[in-house]
């Protein structure tokens, strides 16, 4: 993978852009590829959005999501695009499987792939251009540092910034985590001096929920939630008559995982949801407890130290009763 400063020079010839993203888009995977969209679409080139799947609402004030294309619900169209495309931008996620059904179309494509992102143990030799770090808080920030490195900075305007804003702001738990480091501070402010109205974004993402989704947080928090002290850990599971019973959508289930977090001597929340297709696990710790290998470990996922995914194609009951034997094998490092 070549460094991804060697873009410079080619980004002067108008080209066929493909960005695409994780499955289940968030703040930042979805804020990244929207700011870059439209960063390229001023410098002349033809860009679209491919989703692998469909998106929280509370993001769709972001400009161009409109034209974004689900993959799951356009195949047909996206692999047309995807065949025709020069450039594919993979952003927020860092080895093809994390787009669920594209991934098989994303191996096979000719074309040139460029890689930015922040998890853990990248895949990069599917990538021929790339920055992958674990130090940056967010794809938006490297988005942004991408932007504000090339020789077209200028056009960094009010509507990139929110979207970078988001993604950041999602990333870092609103400025809390460990990784909103100085550098996320002066981004902040430069976002400021071109015109980013920071309250909006937070309105968009974090006041836009229906009725429903709180009364089955409520439910979730009363109902399905179980503390075991002795592990210093958190169990949330939560079967798909729940999801059904509160008309629960994507993205209503964002930022579950954080509550339990802030039960005092809590050092690793768990979130298991029976999904349609697989039982998806979310993870969160509090210091040294690492998550990105428990969930590379026991349930097939990854991510990063503090914040990882996983997945399990048992039933909800199994995943669970597996889970609290992993819990107990990990006693040690959960003290
Ligand atoms: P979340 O719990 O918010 O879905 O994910 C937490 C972090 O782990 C995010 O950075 C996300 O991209 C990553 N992640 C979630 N699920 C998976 C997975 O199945 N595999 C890998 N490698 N990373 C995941
Ligand atoms: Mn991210």
């Amino acid at each position: 993978m070549k460094p991804i400063s060697e873009l410079y020079p080619l980004l002067s010839n108008a080209r066929k852009v493909v960005i695409t993203t994780h499955q289940k888009p968030d703040a930042d995977a979805m804020g990244s590829s929207m700011a870059l969209q439209q960063w390229l679409v001023k410098l002349g080139h033809s860009v679209t959005v491919i989703s692998p799947t469909n998106w929280a609402g509370w993001v769709n004030w972001m400009p161009g999501t409109k034209e974004v294309i689900d993959y799951e619900k356009e195949k047909r169209k996206a692999d047309a695009i995807l065949d025709e495309a020069e450039w594919l931008f993979c952003l927020d996620f860092n080895i093809f499987h994390r787009t669920k059904s594209m991934t098989g179309k994303l191996q096979e494509l000719k074309c040139i792939k460029i890689l930015i992102d922040h998890h853990q143990e990248p895949d990069v030799d599917s990538f021929d251009y790339g920055i992958s770090t674990t130090a940056k808080s967010s794809t938006c920030e490297m988005v942004y540092d991408f932007i504000i490195g090339s020789a077209h900075a200028d056009l960094m305007d009010s509507k990139i910034s929110q979207c970078i804003y988001a993604g950041v702001v999602g990333d870092t738990g609103s400025f809390r985590f460990a990784s909103a480091s100085a550098s996320v501070h002066r981004l902040v402010a430069d976002l400021k001096e071109r015109g980013l109205e920071h309250g909006f974004v937070h309105e968009q993402l974090f006041d836009n929920f229906l009725e429903n989704r709180w009364r089955f947080v409520g439910h979730v928090l009363q109902n399905r939630m179980e503390v075991f002290y002795e592990y210093n850990t958190v169990l949330i599971a939560i079967p798909k008559s729940d999801l059904l019973k509160y008309e629960i959508r994507t993205g209503d289930t964002e930022g579950l995982v954080n509550y339990p977090q802030s039960i005092q001597g809590i050092k690793m929340v768990a979130l298991v949801i029976d999904r349609d297709e697989e039982r998806k696990w979310s993870f969160r710790s509090k210091g040294d407890f690492d998550c990105n290998t428990f969930a590379r470990k026991y349930f097939e996922g990854g991510g990063h130290y503090n914040a990882a995914g996983g997945r399990s194609s048992d039933s909800l009951e199994k995943t669970v009763q597996r889970f609290k034997e992993v819990m107990k094998e990990n006693e040690n490092l959960l003290q």
